[in-house]
């Protein structure tokens, strides 16, 4: 008999919303103010475009306001730049968000390092990461907090455990890392240059796959008792039909893991949720009031 426990991420974010809805009416009670996310959108990239409508659905549900700035794909980047700075003296607007991919004319990075620190909602500006690894508090990447506070269900602690973390990425596998840490795991990062990747995740008690290859790490790469974190979201074609698969093997892996989170209906419908707070906590930081920490209220 196998006690795993799949995570519903799509209920476990509808709990998450419904008490940042609660803490954000008392906000607005405390202060006259209601928070606000502008999410700036270049171009017309499909996948985006539905993600960007799910956020400002989602924002204007829990009652914040939502701004948002459509520029055509031949934007410039020094006009980006000057809508960004423009929202950075908006005392209306307490994050920003700019969706990415940005098209190859316009340069991430220095776009990124203009926004406020203090309104980065998404968490990828050089100072939130800079704070992030060296444990202060700070504006948070969305998923990896969403991961943790899916882990956060299952332990508060994770001294004396092995998290094993597949992908590198900024957006993804270092803030996870960094995160992993403040709970006290011993971490490893895989990528695409590790060798023996198979035998490094056969001894996680914590995995995190972030890698974007379908069904990359098998069953037989999974300790009895682990928890899988799943964060690839992959498009495949089965039976003639298009489908969407992780980057584990999950009907394997669900054989011998403890808790693991299914693709669709994990990790995804955690990070908007984690937007939410982050613009709840980035206006609350604003006012001066305490960071809030949902794991303690959940
Ligand atoms: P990136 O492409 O930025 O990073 C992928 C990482 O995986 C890199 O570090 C890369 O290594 C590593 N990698 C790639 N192939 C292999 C391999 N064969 N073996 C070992 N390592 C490998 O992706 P992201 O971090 O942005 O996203 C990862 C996945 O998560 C994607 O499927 C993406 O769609 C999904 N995602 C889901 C989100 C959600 O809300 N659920 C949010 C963000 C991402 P190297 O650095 O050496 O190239």
């Amino acid at each position: 008999m196998n006690d795993c426990i799949v995570l519903d991420g799509k209920k476990f974010a509808s709990e998450i919303r419904s008490k940042i809805k609660d803490l954000g009416k008392q906000f607005i009670e405390e202060t006259g103010f209601t928070p606000g996310l502008a999410v700036v959108v270049v171009g017309d990239h499909p996948a985006s475009k539905v993600y960007v409508r799910n956020k400002i659905k989602q924002t204007e549900e829990v009652g914040f306001n939502s701004i948002e700035h459509k520029l055509p794909t031949n934007v410039s980047e020094k006009d980006l730049l000057s809508i960004v700075d423009h929202l950075n003296h908006n005392k209306k607007v307490n994050g920003i968000l700019v969706q990415l991919p940005l098209p190859e004319h316009i340069n991430s990075d220095v776009i990124l390092d203009k926004i406020d620190p203090s309104k980065d909602v998404d968490g990828f500006h050089a100072t939130n990461v800079g704070k992030l690894w060296s444990g202060l508090n700070s504006l948070v990447p969305c998923t990896p907090l969403g991961c943790s506070l899916m882990i956060k269900k299952l332990y508060s602690d994770l001294s004396g455990k092995k998290a094993v973390i597949v992908g590198r990425s900024n957006i993804v596998g270092k803030p996870m890392a960094a995160l992993l840490i403040k709970m006290n795991a011993t971490v490893t990062i895989v990528h695409s240059r590790t060798k023996n990747i198979e035998e490094i995740c056969k001894s996680a008690d914590i995995l995190i796959a972030a890698v974007g290859v379908p069904n990359m790490v098998k069953g037989t790469w999974i300790k009895k008792g682990c928890v899988i974190i799943d964060v690839g979201i992959n498009r495949i074609e089965k039976d003639g039909k298009n489908i969407l698969v992780g980057d584990v093997d999950f009907n394997e892996a669900i054989k011998s893991s403890s808790m693991i989170t299914p693709v669709p209906g994990g990790v995804g419908p955690m990070t908007i949720a984690c937007l939410l707070l982050n613009t709840l906590n980035a206006s609350r930081a604003q006012y001066n009031l305490n960071e809030i920490d949902l794991s303690s209220v959940l």
